[in-house]
């Protein structure tokens, strides 16, 4: 089979870098704006220069669909966003719809008609850059997009639903993004992995789990505050102490459930005067798992740790739950199609968990969801130094290849 143009991957993905709000410090393509029409006009281009007919849906999702030979056959999907954070990457998001392109347009040039159409989809912001509510696109295609987020503002003070209308979408026809789960067969993303795992193991890309859900908790701890100088130890009430104790308690507990992971990222002292014993902290928890049953259970260990080491240091504690955001599992039949084309190109296929969020995520409420991670340099993302290698590129677009003809190319559904 001939090979892939990944030198035309690669154009297109330096071509998309240099649509930013910013000459400088990597990109910055923030959705609803001047540069995102401009990476939605050229990606229609090129979709359509693969044999795709081109629409954008209620919320700006750039949707491309290359007929099939059945044309009630639920779709393939394979999709990924091009709305970048702020001074970030060039291969975040843009790969994944690079790569969508690419394996329709081998279709196209090898006349090869799908049984199933397939659709390649470009999520209007992914990121929550702007708006600081995320997966914007993919969320309003699963029907989970909300009146309240359309309400959301921008630094700005621009409204999700003001930055709508600027680009011409009339904000009351949000809902009409939503897809019927009954036309949907299934999604495919590539990405970048954002992390270090396939550097680390020497592969080029490898298969994704599932994608982590995240418990965050505002914590409160009360002590005593008191003179540094005259409080003898045995008399304190030190919320910092505790804290300390707390902290290493938390780590302990992530340590024997892998890949869980555990974060008190922030940290606030009171009164924070040096020679005064800390009287309170507040104090954040972010617990994140693929496993969702056992990040609940992980967290309650946790929280009882936490109290026990406060009932016997004299403190208080109080856990408040702010942000719970379920695991998603992908599809053990697409994450088995993934293995194999790994499996028969020699590559070892590993199993990765994805601790940042995906468009897969809201997608799974439509259909089952299979990932594809590809190597980048240092697990940098996120970043003007983030990189993937063209032939790591080129590796994993050809497994993408591999899976989109196992669910299209076929006389019987697999199900
Ligand atoms: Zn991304």
């Amino acid at each position: 089979m001939a090979r892939l143009n990944v030198s035309r991957m690669i154009e297109r993905i330096e071509y998309l870098a240099t649509i930013s709000a910013t000459a400088e410090n990597g990109v910055t393509r923030f959705s609803f704006t001047d540069q995102s029409e401009r990476a939605n006009d050229i990606v229609q281009q090129w979709m359509e220069e693969a044999g795709m007919k081109v629409h954008r849906d209620g919320v700006n999702n750039l949707i491309g669909r290359y007929e099939g030979t059945d044309p009630y056959s639920p779709v393939l999907m394979i999709g990924s966003h091009i709305d970048s954070v702020k001074e970030g990457g060039k291969y975040d998001g843009v790969l994944g719809v690079i790569a969508g392109i690419e394996v329709v347009t081998q279709l196209f040039e090898r006349e090869i008609r799908p049984n199933r159409s397939i659709e390649v989809v470009a999520f209007c912001d992914e990121e929550g850059a702007r708006f600081h509510t995320s997966l914007i696109g993919s969320r309003a295609m699963a029907g989970q997009l909300t009146d309240e987020d359309l309400q959301t503002a921008d630094e700005q003070g621009i409204t999700l639903s003001d930055a709508m209308r600027q680009v011409g979408l009339d904000p009351a026809n949000y809902a009409s993004a939503k897809r019927d789960p009954k036309t949907v067969h299934s999604y495919l993303e590539l990405h970048i992995e954002q992390g270090p795992i396939l550097q680390e193991e020497n592969q080029p890309c490898g298969v994704v789990m599932g994608i982590a859900g995240a418990l965050r908790y505002n914590f409160c701890i009360l002590g005593m505050a008191g003179h540094a100088g005259t409080v003898p130890m045995s008399l304190r009430k030190d919320a910092l102490t505790g804290t300390a104790e707390m902290m290493m308690a938390i780590e302990q507990i992530a340590n024997q459930y892998p890949p869980l992971v555990a974060t008190v990222g922030r940290l606030n002292v009171q009164p924070g005067v040096g020679n005064v014993i800390p009287g309170t902290v507040v104090g954040t928890l972010d617990i994140r798992d693929t496993d969702e049953q056992r990040k609940l259970q992980v967290a309650s260990e946790m929280l009882s740790a936490c109290e026990q080491i406060c009932r016997q240091r004299g403190l208080e504690s109080r856990f408040e739950l702010v942000t719970q955001s379920p695991a998603v599992r992908c599809s053990p039949r697409l994450v088995a199609l993934i293995e194999n084309a790994l499996i028969k190109r020699n590559i070892k296929p590993l199993k990765l968990q994805s601790g940042a969020g995906h468009d897969a995520m809201a997608i799974a409420g439509v259909c089952d969801v299979g990932m594809i991670f590809v190597r980048c340099k240092d697990g940098v993302s996120h970043h003007p130094d983030e990189y993937a290698s063209p032939s790591d590129i080129e590796t994993a677009t050809e497994i993408l290849f591999d899976v989109v003809l196992n669910e299209c190319i076929q006389t019987s559904e697999v199900n």
